[in-house]
């Protein structure tokens, strides 16, 4: 098969779209049009499981778990030497979640398979579809806690220890499951790991365009503020003599809003929560305790922000008389993807004539962990007013078929082209 023949090759949109539906079974949310319900290794988390590997096995791949349970379906290339291309995402979902969170990465990964197959088709590499295990954090902690296994951010006994709210260990549902393999997470190497997700923002919707060119993973800081002045009477105490709490936690919420502005279309901050005490209508706060969170996709704008928000602290402390502390809680630093990785899903998608932009992924992936030891990517297509982890969460067939055609024609070329 010639290239310009490779480049003319799709993926079914029906098909995509009917194993969506009917994996939809596997926890559907009784009454609801498409809300789902199926947390890691529940039974219909088994369930589904069990249908994604007998369409893989139908089709002639091979499929593996490791010891936390990830399903890798490899369909062999033509180099025996070369790792596999790596199509990942996750079938678990969020107890009051939607169909396509996750669910359309690994479908499209299958469908991706299932063309390739039609089409008589061997890539260099094998190509390896992956269903990582408890991707939502919904029933065990941490998220995305089996790629984090296979990066080497968590170890595999921590992440087996982890309880759900009855006590029952991830270990213990694994071996229940019967999805609990042999090989150690992280036992291969992977040529790339690519990743097709809905965005679960409304970017792309609310500027009209088909495909995100996902450049990365934005960096977060977490903190907590507490503003401490002094209690006082509403009656009794004269302006000028209040060392009013609220008043500098409002003045550092316009502060920390300035903030989030300076660095348009990259900066982002948020004051999640604003208590004040002790509370009472006739009595100036002496207490505020706040939350801060930034996001930035570079560590330099995160440390700008920071230094703008320990200044503005410095200056509310001197002006207002009032002790204001700041705790950092947490912190993910920003994950920038593979540039060949991202050159294959730009190029496919300009081939494909679908709109699109190069955009940042405002919430955690696999492929955040995936990107410490493999060279990744991920492609966005819009979801319905940006709703996600919700059994309103929606998609349009065309919408999960480009994206497919994206994910195909760019894992094409960077077999062609990578990597060799
Ligand atoms: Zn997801």
């Amino acid at each position: 098969m010639t290239p310009t023949r490779l480049g003319d090759l799709r993926i079914s949109g029906e098909r995509l779209w009917a194993s969506l539906c009917e994996t939809a079974q596997f926890g559907a949310i009784p009454g609801t049009d498409r809300g789902m319900c199926r947390i890691t290794l529940s039974d219909e988390d088994i369930a589904v499981r069990r249908w994604f590997v007998a369409a893989c096995e139908a089709v002639g791949m091979s499929v593996t778990t490791d010891q936390i349970g990830t399903i890798y379906a490899r369909r062999p290339g033509s180099d025996a030497d070369l790792a596999p291309i790596a199509i990942g995402s996750h079938l678990d979902t969020q107890p009051t979640g939607g169909r396509f969170d996750g669910i359309l990465g690994v479908l499209a990964g299958l469908e991706l398979v299932r063309t390739l197959h039609d089409a008589g088709i061997t890539t260099r590499h094998p190509i390896e579809v992956i269903n990582w295990t408890n991707e939502e954090g919904a029933r065990f902690a941490p998220a995305m806690v089996a790629s984090g296994v296979f990066a080497g951010e968590f170890t595999l006994d921590h992440a087996l220890a982890q309880t759900d709210r009855d006590g029952v260990t991830l270990g213990e549902a694994l071996a229940r499951s019967g999805f609990a393999g042999d090989e150690l997470p992280g036992g291969h190497r992977l040529a790339a790991h690519f990743e097709l997700h809905i965005e679960q923002g409304p970017v792309l919707e609310a500027e009209g365009l088909e495909i995100g060119v996902v450049s990365g993973v934005q960096g977060i800081r977490w903190y907590d503020v507490t503003v401490r002045g002094q209690t006082c009477h509403a009656g009794t105490t004269p302006m000028h003599l209040r060392r009013d709490a609220l008043h500098a936690a409002a003045r550092l919420a316009l502060a920390v809003d300035a903030i989030g502005r300076s660095d348009p279309g990259a900066s982002l901050s948020t004051i999640g929560l604003f208590q004040a005490y002790p509370g009472s209508r006739n009595t100036a706060p002496g207490e505020v305790r706040l939350t801060v969170d930034l996001r930035h996709p570079q560590v330099p704008g995160l440390d700008t922000m920071e230094a703008a928000l320990r200044r503005a602290i410095e200056a509310l402390q001197a002006e207002l008389r009032v002790a204001i502390t700041l705790t950092p809680v947490w912190s993910s630093p920003p994950v920038e993807f593979d540039p060949d990785v991202l050159s294959a899903i730009a190029a496919a998608t300009r081939r494909l004539g679908y709109s699109h932009r190069t955009m940042q992924s405002g919430a955690g992936h696999d492929s955040v962990y995936t990107a410490r030891v493999a060279p990744t990517g991920m492609i966005f297509v819009p979801c319905e007013q940006g709703i996600s982890h919700n059994i309103a969460e929606n998609i349009t067939p065309a919408q999960a078929e480009q994206g497919a055609n994206v994910l195909l024609q760019a894992v094409l070329d960077y077999d062609r082209g990578a990597n060799a």
